[in-house]
């Protein structure tokens, strides 16, 4: 078969290309290899990801933006369900938008992987293996992008551990499922740590009492503005939207950390209780070597936690911590932040990314 142009890659620099073409009054050709028209943009990019987005955004203004303008409709519910089939209608009607417009100007579509045999001629193989050959007067090859990995570092793309764009939306879709935290929620984290965390000068004016500005309290607090400089980070690692109320706290000891979150379970997606919240982080970090999740009946017998208590090692605990019927939870972390270094922490970092 021949052809005046064929495009390889029918997405939005492939699909307007050949329309373009076959309304000049040329015999065009596309060649794609997904099943459906349209490339990473109708399909799994720009309009999927808007799709949720904008659902996302309705939700979020049902549950917090409306009563202010007078508009009670009482709390809504999420059905992430239809709202995946309406992200997956979406795509449907663009992808079948494009089926439509090669239709109705004449262009003849090959579903399959696209090959430049040499000069105008193009082999198509398709998922069955059966290959067959064209020829164009003109190639264009419009094939996109691809989820690029790191030069020269291996790197297996498998969607569940390291994840692309792609792999993420259908990740954190189901993580909004199982989310009881809703993006806005107002999250205070309370904290006290040892003061070796504040670098040379901290220690110097923790143990040299001679120093002018040497500090003889065995406990202060900082951050008195609720300007710190991890909050930026904080909100980008949990997916927050609003800013946290972070209150730091230095203790007399030298390595060791509490952090605190504490939460009203009412403001919380289906108001959990408290063995759902435990449920929710025993999952999550189910199988991990880093992260233990105490069991409820150890957090609930815990008379007070020690700061020092995970001091040398680079493991984490966390402890769900609550009074049935009282419509709160507190979830309290524990740990050793201290005295690992930036590499150290790095590779722990690199580790919990991994293995959780
Ligand atoms: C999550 C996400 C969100 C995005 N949001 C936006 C946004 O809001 N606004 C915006 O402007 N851009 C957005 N983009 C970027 C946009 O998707 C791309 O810029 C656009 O798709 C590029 O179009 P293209 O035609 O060059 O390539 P693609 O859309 O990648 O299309 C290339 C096509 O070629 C096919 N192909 C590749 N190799 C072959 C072969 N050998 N044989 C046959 N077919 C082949 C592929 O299957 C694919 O369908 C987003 C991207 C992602 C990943």
């Amino acid at each position: 078969m021949s052809y005046d142009v064929i495009i390889i890659g029918s997405g939005p620099g492939g699909y307007v290309c050949a329309i373009k073409a076959a309304q000049l009054g040329m015999k065009v050709a596309v060649v794609e290899k997904r099943a459906t028209f349209g490339g990473t943009c109708l399909n799994i990019g720009c309009i999927p990801s808007k799709a949720l987005l904008h659902a996302s955004e309705m939700f979020a203004h049902a549950n917090h933006g409306m009563e202010s303008l007078g508009v009670e409709i009482g709390k809504p519910k999420l059905n992430l369900e239809k709202m995946m089939a309406h992200k997956d209608a979406t795509v449907k009607s663009n992808v079948d938008g494009v089926a439509f417009l090669f239709k109705k100007n004449k262009i003849d579509s090959f579903i399959g992987h696209g090959k430049v045999l040499g000069e105008g001629k193009i082999s198509v193989t398709d998922n069955d293996g059966k290959e067959t050959e064209l020829e164009a007067r003109n190639i264009v090859i419009a094939t996109g992008s691809d989820v690029a990995g790191i030069p020269g570092v291996e790197v297996d793309i498998d969607e569940k551990v390291i994840v692309s764009s792609t792999g993420a939306i259908a990740l954190i879709a189901p993580l909004v499922a199982a989310g009881l935290l809703p993006a806005d929620y107002p999250v205070t984290i309370n904290a006290v740590s040892g003061y070796t965390g504040g670098g040379k000068q901290l220690i110097a004016q923790m143990e040299d009492s001679s120093r002018d500005d040497a500090i003889g309290a065995a406990y202060f607090a900082y951050a008195l503005t609720l300007a710190h400089k991890h909050v930026p980070e904080i909100m980008t690692h949990t997916g927050i939207t609003r800013r946290p109320i972070f209150t730091p706290a230095v203790g007399r000891f030298a390595q060791g950390m509490l952090v605190n979150v504490p939460l009203h379970l009412d403001l919380l997606t289906g108001i959990p209780s408290i063995a759902n919240v435990h449920a929710a982080l025993s999952n999550h970090y189910d199988g991990g070597s880093i992260v233990e999740v105490t069991p409820l009946a150890v957090s609930a017998s815990q008379p007070r936690l020690d700061p020092e208590e995970m001091t040398g090692s680079d493991r984490m605990k966390l402890y769900v911590c609550g009074m049935e019927g009282s419509g709160q939870v507190n979830l309290v972390a524990s740990l050793d932040n201290l005295g690992k270094g930036a590499s150290g922490a790095a590779v722990q970092n690199l580790d919990l990314m991994i293995r959780g």
